[in-house]
């Protein structure tokens, strides 16, 4: 247990972070020659992987030759050899080594999570990206070495492919590694949830048991955080409605029945030791104020920053967690998928606006693909299509970005994704050293996201049009559509704006909407349900009936933006605060989703291990 080895010595960490910071600078003064011998690393070690001899490279390792012969992929164009993989052909088909397990992303395709194949030593490249984060972290808050972070970390549930491969999100594959449970004593990974409630798979009693632990160390908690804002903010949501019984549990000095697992109990009982009327008193004080305007600052208050990412789609919890943090720091320190990790912020206090991502090229070989995206004021139903010629001579490599472009990051990993599109477009923000650093701009084709789900125009449209048919019998037509999502609720919710044609004399009954808000639901991808059914991380989709003619407003309005007339076409999310008032102002009615739509673990077809 961390806590039970010695502490590290202040020279032995001062020296630590020294040699980390010099990497960091190493590594960012050669980008072009390491991303060669990275490039020429990964296919050599691969050298053995069919793929690469279908497309006839059969030894060579050199950028040149890589880039003439393999083509530039998307997920669905490997779906026939991961299928085989997960299926049990151990056969070297995407990589030499074997594939350990896949790590299920929160982008789907026909509705299923992602597998990404993985191989054992990438556990080892995740590590070294967290060793960055400290030392990086430390230059500018001195001193976190002195106490604990509160971070709210969860695994989910995972299943095994039918040729027994594990499938799980990588934070869950990384939490139950040796590397994360067996770390030695460093006191930048001083938490104050001990790892029984991590790997706690019941996620109520697993955010019972580490907030009641966050609670009893208030006072040496120096950082707080959870990976995405969403689940910091559910956190926060979580005290509000539990603060009574767990004042009760500190007061008493034992915890709560509704924990039943043996082990989180015996975990949480070595921080519970025994009764604390005084901290009991002090936080039913702060919790029952009326306001919660900074909590986090009065229930924490050594706290120093929030750790959270707030970039991409998480920018539109910012308000929030500043009311609840009293303007403390929001730090993002990391970007990274299940692919790949990729990059850190070297300058973690900067505002969550400036925030931009170093990526560290000795992670994977990285391409850039240049893109050029509307203003956002229009939008269509678009599904990615394969690059023409000319789009992949456009690619450039690492060294080449330029300042102020926008790319879409694409990925040759050492597990064997070959020039695989992530779908994340980001800009080049400035360099240091001669590695580029670049803002997270947004995910291809996500027009609705809450917590780690992705919804696409695609999707919603199908979900739109099953949910329409149960209109039919009442002879109404739906005229337009669009959607937002409500993060002023917590958990946020989907909310989809309908203009409907109807028959003035047949009255449409309020649970024919509800149905619809159900069917929609239930046409939404596994990732999307899972957070409504299983994490409680996203609220009942909401159907908002508006007045007839709020679309030809929406059109005026976007024209007296600068949309043009001609190629004017309703967009299928909007985001922009004027636009969904207006859309607001002229509903007529309004139903919510009655229950959670069906969700299992696992793949559609595959059984669930748990
Ligand atoms: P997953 O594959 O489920 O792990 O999701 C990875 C995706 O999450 C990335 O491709 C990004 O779209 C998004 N993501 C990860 N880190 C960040 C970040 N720091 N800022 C914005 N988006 C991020």
């Amino acid at each position: 247990m961390p806590e039970e080895t010695s502490p590290t010595s202040n020279y032995t960490l001062s020296q630590k972070n020294k040699n980390t910071l010099q990497f960091i600078e190493d590594v960012t003064s050669n980008p072009d020659q390491i991303q060669q011998q990275v490039l020429s690393q990964i296919l050599s070690q691969n050298a053995a992987a069919e793929y690469l001899h279908r497309h006839r490279l059969s030894g060579q390792t050199d950028r040149h030759t890589f880039k003439k012969l393999v083509p530039v992929v998307t997920y669905d164009d490997l779906l026939p050899d991961i299928t085989r993989i997960a299926n049990g052909d151990h056969s070297p088909i995407l990589s030499s080594r074997p594939i350990s397990e896949f790590l299920t992303s929160s982008g789907t395709s026909g509705g299923e999570r992602k597998l990404m194949p993985t191989i054992e030593d990438e556990l080892e490249r995740r590590s070294l990206l967290y060793s960055l984060l400290m030392p990086v972290m430390n230059q500018f808050v001195p001193g976190l070495d002195k106490g604990k972070g509160m971070y709210f970390l969860f695994i989910k549930s995972e299943s095994k492919t039918p040729g027994g491969l594990p499938a799980r999100p990588v934070l869950t594959s990384y939490y139950k590694s040796s590397h994360f449970m067996q770390r030695p004593y460093d006191p930048y990974t001083n938490y104050t949830s001990p790892n029984e409630t991590i790997l706690c798979p019941d996620s109520y009693q697993s955010m019972y048991s580490q907030m009641l632990c966050g609670l009893c160390l208030n006072k040496e908690v120096l950082r707080v955080g959870a990976v995405f804002a969403s689940g910091f903010i559910r956190a926060i949501r979580f005290l509000e409605k539990n603060w009574v019984s767990l004042c009760h549990d500190i007061r008493t000095g034992s915890l709560n029945p509704v924990v039943t697992d043996g082990s989180v109990r015996e975990a949480v009982g070595r921080v519970l030791k025994k009764p604390d009327p005084k901290l009991a008193d002090f936080i039913e004080f702060e919790c029952s104020r009326k306001s919660w305007q900074g909590i986090i600052t009065r229930v924490w208050s050594n706290t120093k920053y929030i750790d959270v990412i707030v970039t991409g789609t998480m920018s539109q919890y910012i308000p929030t967690l500043e009311y609840y943090g009293n303007g403390l720091p929001l730090v993002c320190t990391m970007y990274a998928s299940s692919e790949c990790y990729f990059g850190v912020n070297l300058d973690p206090l900067c505002k969550p606006s400036d925030v931009s991502y170093t990526l560290i090229p000795t992670m994977a070989y990285f391409e850039f693909l240049p893109v050029h995206r509307n203003n956002g004021v229009t939008s269509s139903i678009s599904m990615p299509k394969s690059l023409n010629e000319k789009e992949r001579q456009e690619l450039v490599d690492l060294a080449d970005v330029k300042l102020g472009q926008e790319y879409e990051l694409v990925v040759t990993t050492y597990a064997g994704l070959y020039r695989y599109r992530v779908g994340d477009v980001l800009r080049v923000a400035g360099f240091k050293n001669k590695s580029p650093r670049f803002n997270f701009i947004c995910r291809k084709n996500v027009a609705l996201s809450i917590d780690s789900d992705k919804t696409d125009e695609v999707e919603l449209h199908k979900a739109v049009e099953n949910a329409i048919t149960h209109l039919t019998p009442f002879d109404a037509t739906l005229t337009e559509y669009t959607s937002y999502a409500d993060t002023t609720t917590i958990p946020g919710h989907y909310v989809i704006i309908w203009e409907l044609n109807l028959n003035e004399t047949t009255r449409i009954p309020p649970s024919v909407f509800e149905d619809c808000c159900l069917a929609i639901e239930e046409s939404l991808n596994t990732v999307y349900r899972q957070g409504r059914a299983s994490d409680k991380s996203i609220g009942p989709l909401e159907i908002k009936i508006v007045e007839n003619g709020t679309f030809d407003k929406l059109m005026d309005y976007a024209i007296s933006l600068g949309a043009s007339i001609n190629q004017y076409k309703t967009p299928r999310c909007v985001k922009f605060a004027p636009i969904i008032e207006l859309l607001n102002s002229r509903a007529v009615s309004s139903y919510l989703s009655p229950k959670c739509p069906r969700w299992v673990p696992g793949h559609k077809q595959w059984g669930n291990v748990n």
